[in-house]
This record gives C-alpha cells, structure tokens and sequence, in this order.
C-alpha cells in the first residue's frame, strides 16, 4: 500500500558520514493516513502517566479476561505484522519493496508444558519453511524459553542434580533446538537464537555454541545473540571468535545492548551478588562498539547481525566497512531493526546499499501485549523530550505537507 516511488539508492563514499535524517527514504513505506495514525498514537504513548495507567489497566484488563482487543488494535498493527505468518506477508512484501527485509519472530513468552512448547517448536519451524528461498526474509528466530520451562534452562546453569523427569525435559529442549537448525540449515535459511535473562543465558550459550560448531563449518547459519550491557560479553565474543579461527567454523553473533537491565540489577541486589551489568551506558556502549570493530577485522570467522537503534553505532559500522573497502551489502554484516522502530536506520540502510531487516512480530494479539507495553515503555518522553520516533513523523508530515 506504498504511494510513494521507490527512491533510487545512493553510495556511501569513504570519508561521508552515514546520514539517517532523510524521512521522504525513511517513511516511503507509510502513507500519510498510516504517519497520521502513527503522530496520533505515538504522541499517546509518549505521555508516561498514560503508559504507566495503561500497563496497570491492561494487566488487570487480562487478569479478569476482558476484550481489550480493539483498544490496542492500532498499536498492535503498527508494531506486529499480524495474528500469524500468513496475516505478516502484506508487511514482508511492503518493507521489502524497499529493500528491508523481513526476520518473522514468533512472539510467545514464558510457555509451560510438553504440548506448548511443542507447539512453538513448530510454529518456528513454519517461520523457517516460509523464508526458504524467498528473499524477502534476512533469518529465522527463536527464543530458547519458548522451547522450555524457564527452570530448566535456570537450573542448567548451576550444578544441581536432575530428577529422571527432568533429564528427559531437557533432552526434549535439546532436540527441539537441534532440529529448527538442522530443519534451517538444510534449507539455506540463516537462524538466530535470542538472548535472555543470565540466569537462563548460560543454558542458551551453551545450546547456541554446538548450534554454531555443527552447522557453521562452511559458512554462518546459527547466530547466537551477545548482550553488551554484561561486562563479560566482549571477552565472550572474542573467545568464541577465537575459538572458531582455531577450530575452523565461523561464528555467528547479534550484537545487542540487553533488553533485562533493571531485572538484572534487582535480581543481584537481593542475592548479594555483583551485577552482571556494566557501570553505566557509555560502559555499554564503549562496549558495543569495540564489538563491532573487533568484528570489522576478524569477519571470515565473525560474522555479526548489529541488532540496535542507536544512531552513532549503526553509523560507526556502516562507515567502518566503507572504510574498510567492504561491499555495504557484505553478507557477513547485517544491520536489524524492530518492526515500528527506527525506520530511520532501516530504510537510509538499505537506500545506500546496506543490508538491514526488520524483526517482525505476529502471534495472537493477546500474547503480543508484554511486548506492545515494552514498545511503549520504549517510546515514553523522557525528562519531557519528545520520542525520537514521534519528532521523525512530525517531520516528514510536514515534509510532505510542502
Ligand atoms: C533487531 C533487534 C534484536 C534484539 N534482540 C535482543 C535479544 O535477543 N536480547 C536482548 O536482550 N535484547 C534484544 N534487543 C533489544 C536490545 O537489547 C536493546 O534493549 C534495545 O535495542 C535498545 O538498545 P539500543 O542499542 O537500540 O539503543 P540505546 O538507546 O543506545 O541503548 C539503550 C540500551 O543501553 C543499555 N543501557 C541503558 N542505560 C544503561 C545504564 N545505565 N547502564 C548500562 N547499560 C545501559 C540498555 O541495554 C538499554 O536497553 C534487540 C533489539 C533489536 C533492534
């Protein structure tokens, strides 16, 4: 539903600075009627009071069973491509027209029982048999707590001994596992493991590496996911980069900042335990960025997908490979964004050649609304400032305005 030409890409010269700033590019998808909706919601959300009043009414609104649905309709369609993989095509299609790609992301959260998490296992498989030879779709995805209890995956991490029903628990996450990536990597499609909490983490790491050394002999297909807010994750990423050089696979890593802060320092205070967060942001963000040179330099056995919507970092490796001499559509480098967030990036990426993608979330409206809430929370104004997404809307409304 574009009514707008696509414009024609433009090369990124070494020395020039990467821009994001050009909204006709970054909104070309958007119809005026879509970037309306959109000021009108975002302006909405903005107003933290009103968040925090809606998170409270929505879970108390989902404690008593009540239809919500339509309220939450309008924000559910702007940050999900729909109730399941066939409603998400017309976005894939839309976002593709302009050269973003599409990552289908399941979204189930914290799913108990055999059947369940069955049930997931092959609602990520659909999303694997759907990307197969389509261009349209950059990887698969798929977060390990949808394949198993959060206990089990807590308790792999430590050294506590397994009851027979247990063992068998785990020895069916691990089949799970194995077999969306041997089912991706028969079919040519990359895939990424998500990164989650540290108490569960260890688990995930562990599944991710055998993932990677199995099927990553020739070239990258399983991505594991690395948190740079952890002060332990740049070592991590230069051993496993290291490991790979000297064993002779490829390491597939996202870089992303960490979704689980506050969780992650409340957790450690209670236990008396140093935080596995950095210090402070620039901590975090010295840290991504130092991932992303080390990655720059070591590719053919490093390749990275830089999961953010951080303007300097995406501009830092975007003007790191020119530099370099790199081809901006290296597929040893992707660039990925949300699905609502910073089509800014996306779409001035692609526009220059760059590779980027979108996740896209789908799953039934009801179990997209923890994530819709941290959409939201995302968007809030912060010391009164205007959200980064709503003051690029207004301005390419009034762009388009003349
Ligand atoms: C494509 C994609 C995939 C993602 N996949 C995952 C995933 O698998 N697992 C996951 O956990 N998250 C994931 N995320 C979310 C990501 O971790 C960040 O929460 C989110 O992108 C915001 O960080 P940023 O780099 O975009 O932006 P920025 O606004 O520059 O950074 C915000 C982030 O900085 C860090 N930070 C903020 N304040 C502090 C502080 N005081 N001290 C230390 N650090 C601080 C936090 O991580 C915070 O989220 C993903 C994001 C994207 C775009």
């Amino acid at each position: 539903m574009t009514q707008h030409a696509k414009p024609s890409s433009q090369i990124l010269h070494d020395g020039q600075a990467m821009r994001f700033d050009d909204t006709a590019v970054a909104f070309a998808h958007r119809s005026t009627g879509e970037l309306k909706r959109a000021r009108w919601m975002f302006g909405l959300i903005g107003a933290p009071w009103l968040v925090k009043l809606g998170s409270r009414t929505i879970d108390l609104a989902m404690t008593l069973r009540l239809p919500i649905g339509w309220a939450l309709k309008p924000v559910f369609d702007y940050f999900c491509g729909g109730e399941n993989i066939r409603e998400s095509l017309s976005t894939a299609d839309n976002l593709y027209a302009f050269g973003v790609q599409t990552i289908l992301d399941f979204s189930a959260e914290g799913q108990t029982g055999e059947h369940a998490l069955d049930a997931a296992r092959d609602e990520i498989l659909a999303t694997i048999q759907a990307a197969e030879g389509d261009p349209r779709f950059a990887f698969a995805v798929f977060k390990v707590s949808a394949l198993s209890d959060n206990h089990l995956l807590e308790a792999k991490g430590t050294s506590a001994q397994w009851s027979e029903t247990e063992q068998a628990a785990w020895k069916k996450v691990e089949q799970r596992v194995a077999l969306l990536c041997s089912e991706a990597a028969n079919r040519g499609v990359r895939i990424m493991l998500d990164a989650e909490e540290t108490w569960l983490q260890d688990a995930i790491d562990g599944l991710a590496e055998a993932m990677m050394r199995k099927h990553n002999q020739t070239g990258c297909t399983v991505y594991t996911t690395a948190q740079m807010y952890r002060h332990d994750r740049l070592n991590y990423v230069i051993g496993l980069e290291e490991s790979a050089r000297k064993e002779g696979w490829v390491a597939g890593v996202k870089l992303v900042r960490g979704a689980y802060m506050e969780k992650e320092r409340e957790r450690a205070q209670n236990a008396g335990r140093p935080s596995p967060i950095q210090p402070n942001k620039a901590a975090t963000d010295r840290d991504f960025n130092a991932a992303l040179d080390y990655a720059l330099s070591t590719l053919d056995h490093l390749n990275i997908v830089c999961g953010t919507h951080n303007e300097t970092s995406t501009a830092k490796l975007a003007e790191g490979m020119v530099a370099k001499g790199l081809d901006p559509s290296d597929p040893r480098v992707t660039f990925a964004q949300l699905l609502g967030m910073s089509d800014n990036l996306s779409f001035n990426l692609t526009h220059k050649g760059f590779t980027s993608a979108k996740y896209v979330p789908y799953g039934p409206l009801r179990e997209a609304i923890p994530y819709l809430i941290r959409r939201a929370e995302e968007n809030t104004s912060v010391g009164g400032q205007t959200s980064r997404e709503l003051t690029l809307i207004r301005t390419e409304l009034k762009r388009r305005k003349g």
